[in-house]
């Protein structure tokens, strides 16, 4: 039961991922309309569209027919992400994160987290410029070019429609990550993941950190697949996580065992006066 509560946000986050995957594998072979499509496109119970904001710019720049499906749709994911859940696509809804997860957990083990065949400093932003470069691809080839080697689209087909050669690239992503970059695909790479880095940039869920009850363990730092993010804060300042990479995967605060750490509502919670209230009374 403790490590039940300890894992929350880890737990909940596989039944939420795996139970969209259900969901898509269930529309395709027993027509159930609860969530039909693929996480580029989809229907909500056969009505509501759900747009993913990178496939919907591949689509403009490749100058295909946009239906107002996909603009509503559109509009609802950036809402959705923007105001709310900032870039928890990639921890909440994702399944590619389920293997770079693992990923990262067999690096642990075997103990060699740092080791990495590339420099991964220098490469941190490659991914914003990979999602520029993979637009004017689009544009180029008059297509949505991204989407046709997404892993995440690759793993949908693969559950979805049963394709077995879906999971060869998958396993390639698996080896990067665990073998020559540590967070390789997800913190280097993916145009999704750094086009809802930007989409969720001023969302409202955010993690903040209790520099009273930090002990600089270092926890947090070792298990977040951003720790850039958590650097500039932690033991530092008592501040929101504000690195617009943060996934919202709640991993840096199950790790914590001095309460550092939890989710908080940005704006609308003033963690930062009840700090200063704290600091002015000792
Ligand atoms: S970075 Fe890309 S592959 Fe990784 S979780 Fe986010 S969208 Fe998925
Ligand atoms: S800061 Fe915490 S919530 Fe954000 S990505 Fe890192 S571990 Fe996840």
């Amino acid at each position: 039961m403790g490590s039940i509560i300890k894992n929350r946000y880890l737990i909940l986050r596989r039944i939420s991922q795996l139970t969209i995957l259900f969901l898509y594998f269930a529309a395709n072979y027993w027509g159930l309309k609860i969530l039909m499509g693929n996480l580029s496109f989809s229907k909500l119970f056969n009505t509501i569209p759900l747009t993913d904001p990178y496939a919907f710019l591949q689509m403009l720049f490749a100058g295909a027919v946009i239906s107002s499906d996909l603009i509503i749709g559109v509009v609802i994911i950036l809402l959705f992400y923007g105001l709310i859940g900032g870039r928890a696509y990639c921890s909440w809804v994702c399944p590619v994160n389920m293997i770079t997860d693992f990923a990262a957990w067999v690096r642990r083990k075997t103990h060699h987290e740092k080791d990495n065949l590339i420099n991964a400093t220098k490469i941190r932003n490659f991914r914003y410029v990979f999602m520029v470069m993979m637009l004017i691809v689009s544009t180029v080839v008059g297509a949505a070019a991204f989407e046709f080697i997404s892993p995440i689209g690759m793993f949908t087909r693969a559950v979805a429609f049963t394709l077995g050669f879906s999971w060869v690239w998958l396993l390639v992503i698996f080896i990067f990550d665990a073998f020559v970059l540590k967070n390789g695909w997800c913190g280097h790479i993916c145009p999704v993941g750094a086009m809802y880095s930007i989409v969720g940039s001023k969302s409202i869920i955010r993690v903040w950190h209790n520099k009273d009850n930090c002990t600089a363990c270092g926890e947090c730092l070792k298990i977040c697949p951003e720790n850039q993010v958590l650097s500039p804060v932690i033991d530092k300042k008592s501040d929101y996580i504000s690195g617009i990479e943060c996934t919202n995967c709640g991993r840096c605060i199950e790790v914590c065992n001095d309460n550092a750490l939890e989710f908080t509502l940005r704006y609308i919670i003033n963690k930062k006066g009840e700090n200063n209230e704290k600091t002015a009374t000792n």
